[in-house]
């Protein structure tokens, strides 16, 4: 089908003048730019470590897994974070709930997740249906070897017994009872978002022999 001359709009090649033909004005322009910059002396490098970030609010870090009221861990092994890690790093061994925790059926005897594979997008804390998985403000993790930062289960319960404490963590996981983050009235009065101070990051000391657990040497700096 023919278009209509109506519905087409030309447009004039727009005439160039003596100066811009000689493109003087425009480099006058880039110097500007550049001489600005140049006597700008306001400090664009951050002094790292001695000067921390201030991060995002919605920062994406380590992940976490949460605790319930009882101290136990939040979640019920539906392998709904791992079906929609599209990182596929998150491994969970289901097992059937201990007979004194009748408010679920599963829970996760284990559960594994490579902190080097994550992307960091935030789908396995989307889907998670009760909150248990949810990410940190943690940013500068590191191990000695790849093993050391595959996190186990007592790890990542570990980082939740860390961060819970730290209003910045979490920030998304508003929309029930379920999490910390439930009992913030209004998380638009939350501060800056801040990091745990290095001193207080000691390592997680996962169980030895347990699936992921990183090896003694491992030294996180967080
Ligand atoms: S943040 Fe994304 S990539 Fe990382 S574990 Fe969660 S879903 Fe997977
Ligand atoms: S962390 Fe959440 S989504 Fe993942 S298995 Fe546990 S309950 Fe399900």
């Amino acid at each position: 089908m023919p278009i209509n001359p109506k519905d087409v709009t030309w447009i004039k090649e727009p005439e160039i003048g003596f100066w811009e033909a000689t493109f003087l004005p425009a480099i006058a322009k880039g110097l500007r730019i550049t001489l600005g910059h140049v006597t700008d002396y306001r400090p664009v490098t951050q002094q790292y470590p001695e000067q921390r970030p201030v991060l995002p609010q919605h920062y994406r870090g380590v992940h976490r897994l949460n605790r319930d009221e009882k101290g136990r861990v939040k979640c019920v092994a539906c392998m709904l974070c791992a079906t929609a890690c599209p990182a596929n790093c998150i491994a969970i061994e289901a097992a059937a709930a201990p007979p004194d925790w009748p408010d679920r059926d599963k829970y996760p005897a284990e559960f594994v997740l490579d902190e080097l594979r994550c992307i960091y997008c935030g789908m396995c804390e989307e889907a998670c249906p009760v909150d248990a998985i949810e990410l940190t403000h943690i940013y500068d993790m590191t191990g000695e070897s790849r093993a050391a930062m595959v996190f186990n289960k007592d790890a990542l319960l570990g980082i939740y017994d860390k961060t819970k404490d730290n209003p910045a963590d979490p920030v998304r996981t508003a929309r029930g009872r379920l999490g910390p983050a439930s009992e913030l009235k209004n998380l638009a009065t939350l501060g800056p978002a801040t990091t745990v101070e290095r001193g207080d990051r000691a390592a997680t000391a996962p169980s030895p022999g347990v699936i992921g657990a990183p090896p003694p040497e491992t030294r996180n700096t967080w």
